[in-house]
């Protein structure tokens, strides 16, 4: 009897015993705090694929999945708790260019999703293109070489970098410009060592790294300055021609045909503008300046030469006189025309050089301040510079008694215009300047 009643208590006990062992049912807390994720990019521009990494944590329900969209791509999974990570293409054939929206986000275990995080991705394949000006530039004298880099994404290029190769293709020069806005001219001075045609080439980088897509280049024709003397005056000093450029329409102006005046100064000053500025030569023009015709008159300040001639009534017209009117300048003078038409060895020099064939001749006198036009085309040729210049069209007073002048001569003998500037001031303003060019186009 006993026996029988310690048996379900025992067996109760065992119940009792093994009863706690027996997990709750109760409810673990909800997670409601969404995951964290930071994502790993390489910063600025890229020109090769690259990978952009996350890492995401999550303190409760753990992390489920890392979900990142391109643009306005569809949102993918990228990785999970382990880590993730999506490629950036950068294919050769440039189509993934510029700057695109990296979104990402990750969502854990229990449902949560982070609101969604978005970085800048740059890609750049397209190396620069530079764009280059062929230049002129005379021996020993420094040139400037015009360049531009181009690039589509980068608004800097660096590395710039200019060289000059020389007729054989060997590099003369190379310049380092460091780094330069993209899209902008920008001038680098050179000095040609020697004449010749050089070229010249810019090389540049953008801010992805990338080189030259297109490197530009143009020529530099590099003239030995031709001084060239055409005479002599009667005392034996020296009419010399400075010549510029190499083109088919020619511009002669002669300077100083009378000693004491400005015509010297004037042209002196249009020649140093064209050394410092080649590039302000008209395409396909060439201008030869004699800057002192009568350079012992103008050694002297006197209006003729040394035999007392006036060199602009000494030409060979049909009108050319010794004996001068009293009337042929204000106030009149014990000058002549010369024992002969072109007796003169300052007016024999001239005449040789009008022989090489002008378009138009421009001859600056002093102090009359107008333009007084001759020959076929000078009236137009002359309303173009008077609008530049601001000196009126007209005649001298006294016009009607010059013989023997180049005014004369020119279109008498040539058929070409000439326009006899009697200039108001001794200094090259930039509307005189802007006329002589003028007349070379
Ligand atoms: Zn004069």
């Amino acid at each position: 009897m006993r026996k029988s009643r310690l048996v379900p208590v025992a067996f109760a006990a065992l119940l009792c015993a093994l009863l706690p062992a027996v997990p709750a049912a109760a409810a673990a807390p909800a997670d409601s705090t969404p995951p964290a994720t930071t994502c790993q990019a390489p910063s600025g521009w890229q020109r090769a694929p690259f990978t952009v990494r996350f890492a995401a944590s999550d303190a409760e329900s753990g992390v489920a999945a890392t979900w990142a969209a391109l643009d306005d791509g569809p949102a993918l999974e990228v990785g999970g708790a382990a880590g993730a990570a999506i490629d950036i293409p950068a294919p050769a054939d440039h189509a993934f260019d510029g700057v695109h929206t990296l979104s990402y986000y990750s969502s854990d275990v229990a449902g949560n999703s982070e609101a969604a995080h978005t970085i800048a991705v740059k890609v750049d394949t397209t190396g620069p293109a530079t764009a280059v000006k062929a230049a002129v530039g005379y021996v020993s004298r420094a040139v400037t070489l015009r360049y531009r880099v181009a690039d589509e994404l980068s608004p800097k290029a660096s590395a710039v970098t200019l060289v000059v190769t020389d007729g054989a293709g060997q590099a003369v020069s190379s310049l380092s410009l460091g780094s330069r806005r993209t899209g902008t001219w920008y001038g680098a001075r050179w000095t040609p060592p020697a004449a010749g045609v050089f070229r010249y080439s810019v090389a540049a980088q953008d801010l992805a790294g990338n080189g030259e897509a297109a490197a530009g280049s143009a020529t530099i024709d590099v003239e030995r300055l031709a001084t060239v003397t055409i005479g002599s005056s009667y005392l034996g000093r020296a009419i010399t021609v400075t010549q510029f450029g190499a083109g088919s329409r020619r511009l002669l102006i002669v300077g100083g045909v009378h000693g004491n005046e400005s015509g010297t100064a004037v042209a002196g000053q249009f020649t140093a503008y064209l050394l410092a500025h080649p590039a302000a030569l008209p395409s396909g023009a060439r201008i030869d300046v004699i800057a002192c015709a009568n350079p012992d008159g103008y050694a002297r300040h006197l209006r003729g030469n040394a035999r007392n001639v006036d060199l602009n009534r000494n030409l060979p017209t049909a009108n050319w006189r010794r004996k001068l009117s009293a009337l042929n300048e204000p106030g009149g003078s014990d000058l002549t025309g010369g024992a002969a038409p072109g007796s003169e060895p300052e007016t024999k020099a001239l005449l040789a050089y009008l022989r090489g064939g002008f378009s138009v001749v421009v001859s600056l006198h002093s102090r009359a301040g107008i333009l007084d036009c001759a020959g076929p085309g000078a009236l137009a040729l002359g309303r173009r510079l008077s609008v530049l210049c601001g000196l009126p069209l007209s005649k001298l007073w006294y016009d009607p008694y010059i013989t023997g002048s180049l005014g004369r001569y020119v279109p008498e003998r040539y058929h070409v215009p000439i326009v006899t500037v009697e200039l108001a001031s001794a200094r090259l303003g930039s509307g005189m300047r802007a006329a002589l060019l003028a007349a070379a186009e």
